[in-house]
């Protein structure tokens, strides 16, 4: 089997309303999402996305994701993609990094896989049935209240389990937003408290030590080596988001001895092989996980589902469903979706995502 075609479309996402991170300091109203699809000489294809948050969350970029495919065709062209390593190998040899861009096609390779032996994702990557995953949501920065209301409303759709963003250069603020949170949630919900890399050590110190909560806390700090200098200091559990790209992140992380998860995200990884073999060290060292995708659209979230519906309770904690925010639905009905605060994964061979490419318009390009 051989690929022998490659079809790229470009898709303006509107979010619903405007979202803020790290303090507000980042805003973000579109995303900039590349799709493709990979045609065999088998008369099989497969779909996959690759959709920053913006391009101001990650060193990611959704036009760069496109130049990116185009320097990458001539080295997947007429590979087998069933052979997830050696394309992988073939990818970072004609373009080391990038990792955001090779996801969509890492993706269809997997999408392509699964059909052809018939199979879902989530069996293809370990498990025996299509586990339903705990969804958590995800509430933009705001003064207390607002973040309240926005928890209340994330409540009325079934979510119990929530991700509040934080961060910035008013502790004071930060205080307020965490005791407001922590004391206003029922016993049978949670949150974790993403700062989004926004405060300076000094600022993580100052705020973690003056709350009661003992909640998760998400990449207080810019790099590895500030959260490090953190998490070893407070009494809260740290995971880690943006400071992790490469292999060798992942083991200077675990080599620190002082974090206790992490989020697993294909897109800032470079696909479900490096998020799989991700997960698959965060098992074996005793790692918490979050698995899900960094946005887009169904097509992205469903990806990423298959990964953590096949990762065992208690080490997967919840996911996000980013086309949950997403004003317009381009692929209505399909895939993982909100059900009541949890999702499934499809039973069906491959992704199981079909996107009606009529409603795209015409692809950007097309490698053959
Ligand atoms: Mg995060």
């Amino acid at each position: 089997m051989k690929i022998t075609d490659i079809h790229v479309w470009q898709l303006e996402l509107p979010l619903s309303k405007p979202y803020y991170l790290s303090g507000g300091r980042l805003k973000f109203e579109c995303l900039d999402s590349t799709l493709v699809r990979l045609d065999t000489d088998q008369g099989v294809s497969g779909w996959g996305e690759s959709c920053p948050w913006g391009n101001t969350y990650l060193p990611a970029h959704g036009a760069g994701a496109r130049a990116a495919i185009s320097t990458l065709a001539p080295a997947v062209l007429g590979r087998d993609p069933r052979a997830l390593e050696d394309i992988n190998r073939a990818m970072q040899c004609q373009l080391p990094g990038h990792p955001y861009a090779k996801s969509a096609i890492d993706i269809a390779c997997w999408d392509i896989l699964g059909k052809c032996t018939e199979q879902p994702l989530w069996r293809l990557m370990g498990a025996e049935s299509a586990n339903e995953v705990a969804l958590n949501s995800s509430i933009s920065t705001g003064d207390p209240d607002e973040m309240l209301a926005l928890i209340e409303q994330a409540r009325s759709a079934g979510y119990t389990v929530h991700s509040a963003k934080i961060g910035g250069d008013n502790t004071a603020l930060d205080i307020a937003r965490i005791n407001a949170i922590s004391g206003a949630l029922p016993s049978d919900e949670s949150v974790t408290f993403d700062v989004n890399r926004a405060w300076t050590p000094a600022d993580a110190l100052k705020v973690l030590g003056s709350v009661d909560s003992r909640d998760w806390i998400e990449q207080p700090c810019e790099t590895l080596e500030q959260c490090r200098q953190v998490a070893k200091a407070v009494a809260q559990p740290v995971l880690l988001d943006e400071c992790l790209h490469t292999d060798n992140d992942h083991l200077q992380a675990w080599k620190t001895g002082v974090f206790a998860g992490l989020k697993i995200k294909p897109n800032r990884l470079g696909g479900l092989t490096a998020a799989k073999r991700m997960r698959d060290l965060a098992l074996s060292i005793g790692w918490c996980m979050h698995i899900e995708d960094v946005g887009g659209t169904a097509l992205a979230d469903t990806a990423a589902i298959h990964l953590a519906s096949s990762t065992p309770e208690p080490q997967r904690l919840a996911s996000w469903l980013g086309h949950a925010h997403l004003r317009d639905d381009p692929l209505e009905g399909q895939g993982a979706r909100n059900l009541g605060g949890h999702c499934k994964p499809p039973e069906l061979p491959g992704l199981c995502v079909e996107p009606d490419e009529s409603l795209f318009g015409k692809p950007v390009a097309r490698y053959r």
